[in-house]
């Protein structure tokens, strides 16, 4: 079998099961729970998940959406969150080739790419972005910038993006007595720079701020519950990011491209 094809289904099945691991996080972690240990469990009657009970997406499927012990219903995010960590891989992999490319390159993105996925499902669900998180992000972001050799940008990054959303929330609630955003956001924006260098800020910042008020006009709108209502900001930002990621070359070369 072709080598591109053969290392692309291989990060498809690595993807699926890491998948699986990260159901567990996105469970655990915001209620501040082991993620090792005890191993996967209903999380309605806490019986331990055997291993041919816990095959990705498969295991959903033939026990019919269904917990084997107590029949509580097993929740779509599950099979969803396998199945788009395998698509993610695989096509992190097909695009990036290994063969090609660093594989430190690809370990780069692979980890970026997930930890923002497991963050996004996580604030969708709890409001949350956890420390447990966004501090290794921090962290890996910065090691990664150093073996590319762009650590100070790197370094400025995540300062930058903490304290520009420091300050904005400082000032929200000075003018409105409000808080606007969390203190979550601010560390994921100063993971989001550390991961690409202080450069990628503009364009994140303005992007997923552009598309969060869009987006959460229309969901205040329809879900009717007035100004009230909490509404993540961590998704668009992670979607913002991801953006900048793979394609800040073509975003630039058609910026000059307005100007020229
Ligand atoms: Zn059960």
């Amino acid at each position: 079998m072709d080598i591109h094809l053969f290392s692309t289904l291989s990060f498809a099945i690595l993807g699926l099961l890491f998948g699986s691991f990260a159901n567990v996080c996105v469970h655990r972690i915001p209620r501040g729970e082991s993620i090792v240990s005890p191993g996967s469990q209903c999380p309605n009657c806490h019986t331990a998940i055997a291993w041919y009970d816990n095959i990705p997406v498969l295991s959903w499927l033939y026990l019919g959406r269904k917990c084997r012990h107590c029949s509580h219903p097993i929740a779509w995010r599950y099979p969803l969150l396998e199945l788009t960590m395998g698509l993610m891989w695989a096509s992190i992999v097909w695009f990036y080739p290994v063969q090609s490319y660093d594989p430190i390159f690809l370990a780069q993105a692979i980890s970026l790419v997930t930890l923002l996925w497991i963050l996004t499902l996580i604030d969708l669900e709890t409001f949350l972005l956890p420390n447990a998180l966004t501090f290794p992000g921090i962290v890996l972001g910065l090691a990664f910038a150093a073996y590319f050799g762009f650590f100070l940008d790197s370094l400025i990054g995540a300062v930058a993006g903490y304290g520009i959303f420091w300050l904005v929330a400082r000032l929200f609630l000075i003018f409105t007595g409000k808080e606007g955003m969390g203190q979550g956001d601010f560390k994921l924006l100063a993971m989001l720079g550390a991961f690409m260098g202080w450069q990628a800020l503009p364009f994140i910042i303005l992007l997923s701020s552009l598309t969060g008020a869009i987006i959460g006009s229309i969901t205040l709108i329809l879900s009717k519950k007035g100004m009230r209502a909490e509404i993540p900001y961590g998704p668009y930002l992670a979607a913002a990011g991801v953006i900048w990621f793979f394609w800040s070359a073509p975003i630039l070369h058609w910026y000059q491209g307005i100007f020229m």
